[in-house]
């Protein structure tokens, strides 16, 4: 699967997909991972990207015109070929980003995020250019890269092979509601504000069938 990803600040991605579980995915090439500086799709010298709202109020908003050229020198380097793709805005006022949603995603070949900046994105771009728009919660983030790397990262876990499928089975949301059960480790017992706080019994005591009834409990 291949993730574009425009933005107008490249260079905070590849610190995370370069750690853990996405380098390794990247490596074994399950998934590939480009980043687009939505500055080199503008036209000026200084390559603007944003502009004033029409109607006044605050802020700047980013213009149609560079992601337009961008979303289409992506689409280029697909056509004719028959992938399933998709084009999300990330923004505050999409549809809640969900397992459910990453799951969907990961059955695509290419999908696109264009991360908005500023005080959002030229309206069109949502109504003409993107498929979706997602949101990652209902809170305000100052731009669009941490919610892009977000969908990113939920969707790689689901891509086969990205992680062993017992594995995924028994992660939070596998199923509709289910909540993986707690997790203790070493040491068996801890003194924390005064107390002591231990593992509980029946994950020391051997029993699988009666810890598997306690995991499915909690
Ligand atoms: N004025 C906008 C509003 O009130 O909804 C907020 C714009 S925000 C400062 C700039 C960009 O951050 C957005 O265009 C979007 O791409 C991204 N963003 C902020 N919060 C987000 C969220 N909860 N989910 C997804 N993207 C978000």
């Amino acid at each position: 699967m291949k993730f574009d990803i425009i933005t107008i600040f490249p260079d905070v991605f590849e610190p995370y997909f370069n750690e853990s579980i996405i380098k390794r995915a990247r490596a074994k090439k399950l998934v590939q991972i480009k980043i687009y500086n939505l500055r080199n799709y503008t036209n000026d010298r200084h390559r603007t990207v944003d502009d004033r709202p029409y109607g006044g109020g605050a802020g700047m908003v980013f213009m149609v015109a560079p992601i337009l050229k961008a979303v289409a020198a992506l689409k280029k380097k697909f056509s004719g070929k028959k992938l399933k793709t998709k084009i999300v805005l990330l923004s505050a006022k999409g549809k809640k980003f969900d397992q459910k949603m990453a799951k969907k995603f990961s059955k695509l070949d290419n999908l696109i995020l264009i991360s908005g900046r500023y005080e959002g994105v030229d309206e069109r771009v949502a109504k003409y250019i993107a498929d979706e728009e997602i949101s990652i919660g209902d809170y305000v983030l100052t731009g669009g890269e941490l919610p892009a790397m977000i969908v990113v990262d939920a969707v790689v876990r689901l891509i086969p092979g990205v992680i062993t499928e017992d594995s995924l089975k028994r992660e939070s949301f596998f199923k509709e509601k289910y909540i993986e059960h707690p997790h203790y480790t070493r040491p068996e017992e801890i003194i924390i504000n005064g107390k002591k706080r231990k593992v509980p019994k029946v994950l020391l005591s051997g029993d699988h069938k009666k810890i598997e009834e306690w995991r499915v409990d909690s």
